[in-house]
């Protein structure tokens, strides 16, 4: 269906951060699929570790006991803190999960019209529930009835949490993405302060705080997740997109009493978890710790804004340059989309989100050299834009 406004491209294979089309033209991928391949493409322990567990199992059923699951989860929980882990295929499946969740706690207190709170400009997925949660009204317009019992408040703005929580006793959790993604690359100011902000309103109120990390997970912000910049434990987390390599994977992973809320029959998943998906999982953390790419990820990123800087001093209609890691928003002082087009044709692939932002989100294992060449590539279309 017509779901995209697709770019005049097919690939046919990739290595790292190089992608082939079918006339064998080379482009830098500076999105990795949105923020998926954090390992660059055909990564040999990926192709190796998925090539092996297809000859031998894909798919069983959560019916049984799946040892590679259990493998994702003890060590998903190792890497977070977290107590345990439902598996999905997707970020808005995870969410979905937390969505669930949260209400589930609240009627297990006998809230009977329990509430979440939600910020502006937030992007939780797709699905009726999840788009409802987002804080989009033109992701939104056309699907209406929403799903109610959502509250909306500015992202980053801590009085606001606390207000409600002075005015409504009804509320059982909070869901945030501690860096917005589709919404712009929005760091909150002292991202410390809010999230530890928000842990205490949540404590103070008997509330779930619940991160998603589906775009600032798995290594791309520097650290494994997020939250792990803050000195808070979230209760619920939503994992997605950089799990499984591109290999389709969600989790939903809860701490404390958030952990025991699901009892058997209260959610599900066919594929959710499956010995590939998890495979693809492990593979992809192990990859990750044993290359430094989290490390990699917080100088590669700085290192890409330090040179974007020095490359597009003195240019007009740059207005903020923002990274969490190698998570990168060039706000810019108009709608830009045509940025992607020229950026195909400079053989780079780039992406605008929230209109006028640019954003980078290279593979984890970028290094100095393709840094050094995806600026030299992406400064000067910037420059020819605004000049136009
Ligand atoms: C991409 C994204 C989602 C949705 O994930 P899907 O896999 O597309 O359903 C949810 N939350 C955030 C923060 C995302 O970036």
């Amino acid at each position: 269906m017509n779901t995209y406004n697709r770019q005049p491209v097919t690939f046919t294979h990739g290595e790292g951060v190089w992608l082939w089309d079918e006339q064998g033209n080379k482009y830098l991928d500076a999105l990795a699929g949105v923020a998926v391949n954090g390992l660059g493409h055909a990564h040999p322990k990926m192709v190796k570790a998925i090539s092996a567990q297809a000859a031998k199992l894909i798919h069983t059923s959560n019916i049984y006991h799946i040892a590679e699951q259990e493998k994702l989860a003890d060590k998903l929980a190792e890497i977070s803190g977290m107590d345990k882990v439902f598996f999905c295929n997707s970020g808005c499946e995870a969410n979905e999960a937390a969505i669930k969740l949260a209400r589930l706690y609240g009627h297990n207190k006998s809230i009977e019209t329990p509430e979440i709170i939600v910020m502006e400009r937030a992007f939780h997925g797709r699905t009726m529930a999840t788009l409802s949660a987002t804080g989009n009204r033109k992701a939104q317009a056309g699907f209406e009835p929403l799903v109610s019992g959502f509250i909306r408040v500015p992202y980053d703005d801590l009085e606001a949490v606390k207000l409600i929580a002075s005015r409504k006793n009804n509320v059982v959790a909070i869901l945030v993405e501690p860096v917005q993604g589709e919404g712009g690359i929005h760091i909150p100011a002292d991202m410390r302060a809010y999230l530890q902000g928000l842990r205490k309103v949540c404590d103070d109120n008997a509330w779930l705080l619940m991160l998603d990390e589906v775009q600032s997970g798995i290594g791309r912000t520097g650290t494994w997740f997020a939250f792990q910049h803050t000195g808070m434990m979230p209760d619920v987390m939503t994992l997605a997109k950089g799990l499984g390599s591109g290999v389709p994977i969600g989790a939903c992973l809860a701490k404390g009493a958030a952990a025991e809320v699901f009892t058997p029959g209260k959610h599900g998943s066919t594929f959710g978890g499956n010995p590939l998906a998890t495979i693809a999982g492990l593979t992809t953390l192990n990859a990750i710790q044993d290359e430094k790419l989290r490390e990699n990820a917080q100088k590669m990123g700085d290192l890409i804004v330090t040179l974007l800087k020095i490359e597009l001093a003195n240019t007009r209609g740059v207005i903020a340059m923002r990274n969490a890691g190698l998570m990168i928003g060039i706000e810019l002082d108009r709608p830009c989309a045509d940025l992607v087009k020229m950026g195909l044709e400079a053989k780079i692939l780039i992406n605008v989100t929230a209109e006028n932002v640019v954003r980078l989100l290279p593979p984890l294992i970028i290094n100095e050299t393709e840094v050094k060449e995806l600026v030299s590539r992406l400064a000067p279309l910037i420059k020819r834009f605004l000049s136009q």
